[in-house]
């Protein structure tokens, strides 16, 4: 059987709230609660749901830029989430994040080759000529060209800046990219761009990738495998034709049937959520979706329902399939 090459076992990230003068017991909020899933070689997993579901904090917990409160995260059959910050240098070559804001993200004082150098200085024994075709190199993988690398990153246009972006996560030769929401800040049509390129570079380079979005169109286009996250746990898993052509969450079939560019075959008409996710400072008994919930039954509110295997690898957390 194909072993993983990242797993994420019972990950938690759980943040201690301010006591109230009478209240004895502490509190938490549960921005993480409990999330399982496995990345393998050459695939794509696409973790998806609302604005504060826990997703872009669970990419952030495996890099460990946020520390978990508990679980693990094996890669090379060790567990990283427990490794110091020195440490998880040699992981940092080995699993790279794209962000959001590429901009952000770029130091505008530095020209481009620069930029894309610098893990190549902190990580590498090339010497400065090495490193300068490595540069010219990468700037050539992601679609620019080497005259590029004197040029600043205000220069450029948002995709071009993400391109910058993927160029310098890949100086070090990766394994796995974790891209978060690396595509949301950008037009329609430069997304599709930016997502063919990270298709491309897969198929080329055998990359993994983890791939965090709100958008389910763009989950669906790059994904093999889906998490469907809901107030820090995945909800519903599978592969990406069980879940978008059989869609059994509840919240995943309104979250489909609410997403214009996705023909689901069960989509009849779009199903219009209660209210909006709660806070995860004061969760729901049972499940925490039942508030939302067009499909709740009386123990909804009481009992928490599990993950289970329903077959052919598609999971999901919801009594309607307790049977
Ligand atoms: Fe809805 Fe109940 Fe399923 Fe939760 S467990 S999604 S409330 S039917």
């Amino acid at each position: 059987m194909k072993r993983p090459l990242l797993e994420v076992k019972n990950l938690k990230l759980h943040y201690p709230i301010d006591k109230g003068f009478l209240e004895k017991e502490q509190n938490y909020v549960k921005a993480i609660d409990g999330v399982n899933f496995s990345l393998y070689e050459n695939e794509t997993f696409g973790l998806v749901g609302e604005s504060g579901c826990g997703k872009s904090t669970t990419g952030k917990a495996i890099m460990k830029l946020i520390e978990p409160t508990d679980g693990e995260v094996i890669f090379q059959d060790r567990d990283i989430s427990k490794f110091s910050r020195s440490e998880m240098r040699s992981v940092y070559k080995n699993i790279q994040l794209i962000f959001q804001d590429p901009f952000a993200s770029l130091n505008p004082r530095k020209a481009v080759g620069k930029i894309i150098e610098e893990p190549l200085i902190v990580n590498s024994n090339l010497d400065s000529k090495a490193r300068q075709e490595r540069v010219n190199e990468l700037l050539e993988t992601v679609g620019l060209h080497a005259y590029h690398a004197s040029r600043y990153p205000h220069e450029f246009s948002g995709g071009q800046r993400q391109r910058i972006g993927i160029a310098r996560a890949l100086a070090l030769n990766p394994k796995i990219i974790i891209a978060d929401e690396a595509v949301s800040a950008l037009d329609v049509s430069i997304q599709s761009q930016v997502l063919n390129l990270l298709r491309k570079l897969q198929r080329e380079l055998g990359l993994t990738y983890l791939f965090i979005s709100h958008d389910l169109s763009v989950v669906k286009h790059i994904s093999d495998k889906i998490g469907v996250m809901y107030l820090g746990k995945i909800i519903e898993q599978g592969t990406k034709d069980g879940v978008y052509t059989k869609p059994l969450h509840p919240y995943t079939k309104a979250l489909l049937s609410a997403s214009p560019a996705i023909k689901s075959e069960n989509r009849k008409e779009r199903i219009v959520l209660k209210g909006d996710m709660p806070s995860p400072m004061n969760p729901p008994t049972g499940c925490a979706f039942h508030p939302r919930c067009f499909a709740a039954k009386p123990e909804c509110n009481k009992i928490l329902p599990e993950l289970r295997d329903v077959g052919d690898g598609h999971f999901v957390a919801c009594h309607l399939y307790n049977e």
